[in-house]
């Protein structure tokens, strides 16, 4: 709207690894109920931009804030009490446990220090509340039908839903999501297009990071792109699309 709020604010944002900047001075925000793409060839710092939001790594310099407060030197679970989510690139769910039991997890790790393995202490009630609010974002994702099958039988699209559940359970303002479309056909990128439009459209706002450009083009309401660290152009689909110097970076001319 005329007054959109920002959510994430990161103002000149850097990171260097010894002599490699990874990270070179980028700024950009998210607004509240807004999908933002984060681009760029290989290399050009976008797992790295993820992962100084989230608190993984800490800035060599710049702002990062979420909801007002600062977050550049707050720990992961600081940042998930913020409001931020996210889902790995390689973290994937437990073939062999069930869907509910795979969301569970994510609604244990809500408020808590994060140690999966102390799941192993919860009494029974504490059990009943977990399973009762992974549930509860099965439902919200579309997957009640498959609730109780083993993660490991279903498609690849259907697991990437359960790990957006999973993310959903710690109550996320933001939702960051590390190459959400990969490897996924054509229905079920439409199908996981519709939950981020609906999540969107539910007050939530989504940061991806994504290379099937036909995903980003059709979901994004707004793409950043980076390369080399720096960021080169931000703007609605139909603008980047049709800028040169994002044209030159791709074709790597
Ligand atoms: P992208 O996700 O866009 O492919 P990355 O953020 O992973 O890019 O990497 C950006 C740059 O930073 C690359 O040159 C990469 O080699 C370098 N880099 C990333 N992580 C590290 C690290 N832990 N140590 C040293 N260099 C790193
Ligand atoms: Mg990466």
């Amino acid at each position: 709207g005329p007054t959109s709020s920002v959510l994430l604010h990161i103002e000149k944002a850097r990171k260097q690894f010894g002599g490699v900047t990874a990270v070179n001075d980028v700024s950009f925000d998210v607004n509240a109920r807004e999908i933002v793409a984060l681009i760029g060839p290989n290399g050009a710092g976008k797992s790295t931009t993820f992962n100084l939001i989230t608190g993984v790594l800490t800035a060599t310099s710049g702002k990062i804030s979420v909801q007002g407060k600062e977050v550049e030197n707050a720990p992961p679970q600081e940042v998930v009490k913020l409001g931020v989510s996210r889902t790995f690139q390689h973290v994937k769910l437990v073939p062999d446990m069930t869907v509910l039991e795979n969301v569970a997890i994510g609604a244990h790790l809500r408020g808590s220090s994060g140690a999966v393995s102390s799941m192993l202490r919860l009494d029974r009630a504490d059990e009943a509340g977990l399973l009762a609010e992974a549930a509860r974002q099965i439902e919200r994702v579309g997957l009640s039908d498959q609730i109780d099958q083993l993660a490991g039988s279903l498609s690849l699209g259907q697991q990437r839903i359960v790990e957006i559940a999973r993310a959903l359970c710690v109550d996320p303002m933001l939702l960051l999501l590390d190459e959400p479309a990969a490897g996924l056909r054509h229905m079920e990128k439409q199908r996981l297009a519709a939950l981020l439009r609906q999540l969107r459209d539910g007050g939530m706002s989504v940061l991806l990071v994504e290379h099937d450009m036909g995903f980003v083009m059709d979901l994004a309401d707004r793409i950043v792109v980076l390369d080399f660290g720096t960021k080169i152009a931000e703007g609605t689909p139909a603008a980047i699309k049709t800028n040169p110097d994002v044209i030159k970076a791709y074709l790597g001319a």
